[in-house]
């Protein structure tokens, strides 16, 4: 259960006077080659160095790894939890219509009369005491971002169809999203009330793309409703709870808790973001990781923007005190106290900034062997023609598309994972848009350094530029595009990209 520091170096490869020296810094005091370091410490060092720690005896008062997934009995014996869903479907099939329709039956609306602010994520009570959480942004982008970082956050994904415009391309896609990421699905033929309605025709155009629903022998549910009138809506709410009764989802409220971030955003009272606890209980006082951030809960806040006191599986809350902003798609581990909290964040911002910059090096090396390249060619056709040569200019032809270079910050990681979809969509043959790196937060020195060097541009997306850093910008000549709509952002990228194309006088 304990180990020497000496030995955990040697464990771990490194030398000794480097490793004493790392837990120095990570605020282990006077740490001598005999210091006795405790599990969990030596655990979560070693993971951070990329060991997987094992652990023979464990004296559990809340450590930092996610519970080991339990027996099946025991697992039968936990409480159900609510099933967190998300709407998908075709543009203007009614996600957003249905999801208000439910909001207005959230417990914010019903139990705290309606002041709802948005926070990723809501919870419907139901007649029989269960409940659903529905996570607040429709559509499928949201869902692949957060897949993307490895949150498989949804249990149940309602698809929506229109009944009288029936499966469209985006329902499709939809479908395909769903089940690569193996989520459960039911159908909601939406819009019935509309005369054109043709709940028919949706559902064998469903089964032509491999939904069988199942009064046509298949085995997914389909709900008719109608999101303006509310018709059909609590059936669609029961077909819910009785599919996630049937994949059985529990959760254990006594383990460690354990989460997903859902959302980040800074308000006046500080960092703030959205935690949809998987397992565990979340109450005020916790220490929470969740990136390379920690916080010690203060405040716990439902969709209503009212203070609660704690929150079980299956619901998210906002969570506030965090010393950074989290990101969507983090994973959310209890520390055991906040100095554990305050050392895995170190150690894990440290090596993400170790991994950015080397990031950054290699892509100022780049910018700078390509401008080093075009010079070169530049003053070899100087040259020729200073000898009285014939230039023979070879047309300095880059493979593929001239590139213009972007680095995207923002308030929100909502919003600058928005901005970077909608411009790395841009460009043509000719010319296109690249990313260079995004973050949330205000530009910084070295964005504008790293711009300048690759000859980018900066998108600053709702947040305010400080003032040293918009003087650096206009110093090294970069452009900043400051925006807080975003078909504005992808106006004035489109213009630029344009730009480049235009023959140069
Ligand atoms: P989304 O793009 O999928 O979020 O679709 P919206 O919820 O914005 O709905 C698109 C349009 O369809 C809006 O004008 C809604 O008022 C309308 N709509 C949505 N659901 C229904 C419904 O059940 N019946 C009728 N008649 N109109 C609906």
């Amino acid at each position: 259960e304990y180990i020497s520091v000496a030995n955990l170096a040697g464990a771990l490869r490194l030398r000794v006077e480097d490793f004493v020296h790392k837990l120095e810094e990570l605020g282990f005091e006077d740490v001598q080659n005999d210091h006795i370091l405790n599990a969990e410490h030596a655990g979560l060092i070693a993971q951070e160095y990329n060991f997987e720690p094992v652990f023979q005896a464990e004296e559990d008062d809340g450590d930092l790894y996610p519970a080991p997934a339990v027996e099946p009995e025991v697992y039968a014996e936990l409480p159900a939890r609510p099933p967190v869903v998300t709407i998908m479907g075709h543009v203007d099939h009614g996600k957003t219509t249905i999801l208000d329709y439910m909001r207005s039956t959230s417990v914010a609306a019903t139990e705290f009369g309606g002041i709802t602010q948005h926070i990723g994520a809501f919870s419907v009570p139901l007649a029989n005491g269960k409940k659903i959480t529905f996570l607040d942004t429709p559509g499928h982008s949201a869902f692949e971002t957060m897949r993307a970082r490895g949150a498989n956050v949804t249990d149940i994904v309602v698809l929506v169809v229109a009944a009288d415009d029936s499966v469209m391309p985006q329902t499709v896609e939809a479908i395909k999203h769903a089940q690569a990421a193996n989520v459960p699905m039911i159908v909601a033929i939406n819009k019935i009330d509309k005369p054109q309605a043709d709940i028919d025709a949706v559902k064998l155009d469903l089964g032509r793309h491999g939904i069988e629903i199942e009064d046509f022998g298949g085995d997914v549910q389909a709900i008719c409703v109608s999101g303006k009138t509310g018709q059909g809506i609590p059936e669609l709410e029961e077909a819910i709870t009785t599919l996630s009764e049937m994949l059985d989802h529990r959760a254990d409220p006594q383990a460690a808790v354990e989460g997903w971030v859902l959302e980040g955003t800074t308000k006046k009272s500080g960092r703030v973001a959205t935690v949809l606890v998987r397992s565990g209980t979340l109450r005020q006082g916790t220490a929470l990781v969740a990136g390379t951030t920690w916080t010690r809960v203060r405040s716990l806040r439902n969709e209503a923007g009212v203070v609660v006191e704690e929150v079980g599986p299956g619901v998210a809350v906002e969570v506030d005190g965090w010393r950074d902003q989290p990101i969507a798609g983090d994973e959310v581990l209890q520390a055991a106290h906040e100095q554990q909290a305050t050392s895995v964040s170190n150690l894990r911002t440290e090596k993400v900034e170790r991994e950015q910059m080397a990031r950054d090096m290699d892509a100022i090396n780049e910018s700078r062997r390509l401008e080093a390249d075009r010079r070169e060619a530049e003053e070899a056709a100087e040259k020729a023609v200073a000898n009285g040569e014939e230039a023979v200019v070879e047309e300095t032809k880059v493979a593929g598309p001239e590139v213009v270079s972007f680095i995207v910050k923002g308030d929100v990681s909502g919003s600058v994972e928005a901005v970077v979809d909608s411009i790395s969509a841009l460009g043509n043959g000719e010319v296109s848009a690249r990313i260079l790196r995004h973050g949330v937060g205000p530009p910084s020195e070295f964005d504008i350094s790293h711009a300048a060097d690759a000859q980018g541009h900066i998108i600053n997306f709702n947040t305010s530029i400080p003032n040293h850093v918009a003087k650096l910008a206009e110093e090294k000549g970069v452009k900043i595009l400051d925006s807080n709509i975003i078909y504005r952002v992808v106006e004035n990228v489109r213009d630029l990209l344009s730009e480049k194309l235009k023959p140069k006088v």
